[in-house]
């Protein structure tokens, strides 16, 4: 048993002998260096985006980037990269995960079903199994960070995905109109439960730079951001601002595109963890 087994599983990121639930193993033709968590308190706020962006400034910087899209039920990373084509099969147990322009390394359900717009109407435990299966099914080629679009809130699926993948840190997406503290604190506690450390936080929907003028304008009133984070000892705060150039980038598929630095400093703080 490991020194830092807290004996219980439901908590514990100790991968001792006697786990009950077990963190998944890639099969024997992946390699992935670091799996980061990108969560959130609620749909809506910004996750898929938050992951693309962190993804692409990776992949720019020279590192082999991966996302595993785990937000099952509301998957949105392949539309965000402009990947149309569907995954394929390396074998019959293996599946080629498809590749963005820049080469980001993707999996998510939408490139395994037939049609986009098709629902996903599965139990939360036929969720997480999938989830699992894109991380041991999945053939990964040398990654050397992969980022995880968790499935929203502190429920079941995500607490599922958080045990049985091997999360080294995880950064919070928070929108300034959500009762931040709480939704914040949630997550924290989620993390503090696993020994995960929260690398940052983001605050999306930020404020709004007035196109004529520049004036940055808090549209949801002033950012309460900077207090939470300190009072959850958490030092990088990275925040973004509405964007429509962004989020046109977006809908047409060309995340990749765009050249704002908005996460710079998460690089430098995700790449020393
Ligand atoms: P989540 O993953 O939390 O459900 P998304 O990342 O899918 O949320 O974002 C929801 C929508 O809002 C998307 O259409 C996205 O392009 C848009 N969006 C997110 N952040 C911004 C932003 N800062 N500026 C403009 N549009 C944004």
């Amino acid at each position: 048993m490991s020194e830092n087994c807290t004996h219980d599983c439901s908590t514990c990121k100790e991968n001792c002998s006697e786990r009950k639930i077990p963190i998944e193993k890639l099969n024997e033709l992946s390699k992935v260096k670091k799996v980061i968590g990108v969560v959130s308190g609620k749909g809506g706020v910004g996750k898929s985006l938050v992951t693309g962006l962190l993804a692409t400034l990776f992949q720019r910087n020279g590192h082999s980037t991966a996302i595993l899209d785990a937000d099952i039920t509301g998957p949105s990373i392949p539309k965000m990269f402009g990947i149309t084509k569907k995954a394929t099969c390396f074998n019959e147990n293996l599946i080629v995960p498809r590749k963005s322009a820049s080469g980001v390394q993707i999996m998510s359900i939408n490139l395994l079903m037939e049609n986009d717009t098709d629902p996903v109407v599965w139990r939360g435990p036929v969720i997480a199994g999938a989830v699992k299966q894109f991380w041991t099914d999945v053939v990964w080629q040398d990654v050397d960070y992969m980022f995880v679009d968790m499935p929203p809130g502190t429920g079941d699926v995500p607490l599922t995905v958080f045990q049985s993948l091997p999360i080294s840190g995880i950064v919070i997406v928070t929108s300034p109109q959500e009762l931040v503290s709480m939704i914040v604190g949630k997550a924290v506690k989620m993390a503090n439960m696993m020994n995960i450390p929260i690398l940052g936080i983001v605050e999306n929907f930020s404020y709004f730079s007035c196109p004529d003028c520049g004036k940055k304008i808090n549209l949801f009133g002033d950012s309460k951001i900077e207090n939470v984070a300190k009072s959850f000892n958490i030092s990088n705060v990275s925040k973004i601002p509405i964007d429509t150039e962004l989020a046109k980038l977006c809908d047409d598929g060309k995340i990749e595109l765009f050249t704002g630095d908005y996460l710079e400093n998460m690089l430098d703080i995700i790449e020393k963890s």
